[in-house]
């Protein structure tokens, strides 16, 4: 197998337990032999995956800086303190939680945080992009919430503000989400706080998909919006996989008690630190030119689909998330994806608002990482057009992103 550069020394782990590293240098080459169109993924820096492999892994730290239930923590209360200070600047907020083990567990503890079993939620219904988290009977917010569902207006594929601001008249919720896993255009949180005040719900804001756009100045903040704001580190952020909650200062107390001791034990010292490391990295004006240029690829990506016949929802995007429909390529979005990742381009299905099939949800803060710029994205969108219709063959078309991919490697040497 071609070895492709590791971004770790692999040494140790190739001497000490052969088997597992040939794993790791398998996925190592997958990732950069073929296309990582996955909305929610990114190739996140040697820095920050030094970090995650440091021994920082085997400190227990229950309880936070300064106050926690274990001994020997002063050293990593400086990293965990580092992390806050680092998130609240860069994300202008008051308070900032960096303990979160997911993008899930910090929702579970935005909702034990404003809510009690039973309370009524209104969100994105998931057939319009809401996440397992905004009330999926399979999830543990369908099942301790009463959540109502908006959805996106049928002609435009944009939120149905009329409809949010009756369902919210209705039902009265305590709580507002707002935040999606494929709603492609900007969310405008100015008016989710209005229509909060007017019912006197909580007002969070799932930002898991654009906080990385956020911290690069790429799409409006959510933080002077919404009282609670949840988010991941690994998606467009480009950090470690985890979550992080931002407030203000009158709601820290009871969002900290949220994460600890009421959702999770021990915080994972190593994966604060490879926080604190991104948060670094995403202050920085390259990270800024980074996050522009992810919107314009996917920009150029969403129009080249059109120019190709896709149907992309609302027409296009703002972010870095874009979802089309293939269906005028005479091909559904599961066939499309089996196609395409026999070829090497790797990206997900997606329902798409108001029809039975379902679609392709795209992303671009993989790729721009990896250095592509508008020239590749019309390459891929044509590439992905040949494929789904099936006039380029999967052989053929492997060649070509082994081709594309070969100039711009993850982790260069
Ligand atoms: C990704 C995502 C999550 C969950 O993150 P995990 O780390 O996978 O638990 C929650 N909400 C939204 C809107 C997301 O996009």
């Amino acid at each position: 197998m071609p070895v492709t550069h590791a971004p770790q020394t692999t040494d140790v782990l190739t001497r000490q337990d052969p088997e597992l590293a040939e794993i790791l240098l398998g996925e190592l080459h997958r990732q950069s032999s073929t296309l990582q169109l996955i909305a929610a993924e990114n190739f996140c820096s040697p820095a920050v995956l030094a970090a995650l492999g440091s021994p920082l892994a085997n400190k227990y730290a229950e309880g936070y800086p300064g106050a926690r239930h274990h001994g020997g923590c002063e050293i990593v209360d400086v990293a965990e303190r580092l992390a806050v200070d680092r998130a609240k600047s860069l994300f202008g907020a008051e308070h900032a939680n960096v303990q979160s083990h997911s993008g899930s567990s910090a929702v579970l503890a935005a909702y034990a945080a404003l809510l009690r079993p039973g309370d009524t939620v209104l969100a994105l219904g998931l057939p319009y992009g809401g996440h397992l988290t905004h009330g999926s009977p399979a999830n543990f917010s369908g099942r301790w919430f009463d959540f109502v569902p908006y959805g996106v207006d049928a002609e435009t594929g944009l939120i149905d503000h009329d409809q949010v601001r009756t369902l919210a008249r209705t039902h009265r919720p305590k709580a507002i989400v707002c935040g999606s896993i494929a709603y492609p255009r900007h969310i405008d949180y100015a008016f989710f706080r209005e229509v909060a005040d007017e019912v006197g719900a909580y007002l969070i804001a799932d930002a898991a998909h654009p906080i990385g756009l956020v911290a690069g100045g790429a799409a409006p903040s959510p933080v002077p919006y919404a009282d609670v704001v949840c988010a991941t580190t690994h998606k467009v952020l480009r950090g470690p996989r985890g979550g992080m909650i931002l407030c203000g200062r009158e709601l820290a107390e009871r969002v900290d008690r949220a994460v600890f001791p009421f959702t999770q034990g021990g915080a994972q010292m190593h994966t604060i630190a490879a926080k604190a490391v991104a948060f670094g990295e995403a202050a920085t004006p390259a990270f800024t030119a980074y996050a522009h240029q992810v919107v314009a690829n996917a920009r150029v990506l969403a129009a080249t689909l059109v120019d190709e016949g896709l149907v992309v929802t609302t027409g296009g995007t703002d972010t870095h998330l874009v979802t089309a429909d293939p269906a005028p390529l005479g091909v559904d979005g599961r066939t499309a994806r089996g196609r395409l990742a026999a070829a090497g381009l790797v990206l997900d299905c997606c329902a798409l608002p108001h029809a039975d099939t379902r679609g392709l949800r795209l992303g671009t803060a993989a790729v721009t990482t990896q250095g592509m710029a508008e020239k590749e994205m019309v390459r891929i969108a044509a590439l992905l057009a040949g494929v789904v219709r099936g006039e380029v063959e999967s052989v053929p078309a492997r060649e070509e992103v082994r081709d594309l991919v070969g100039g711009f490697p993850p982790y260069p040497a």
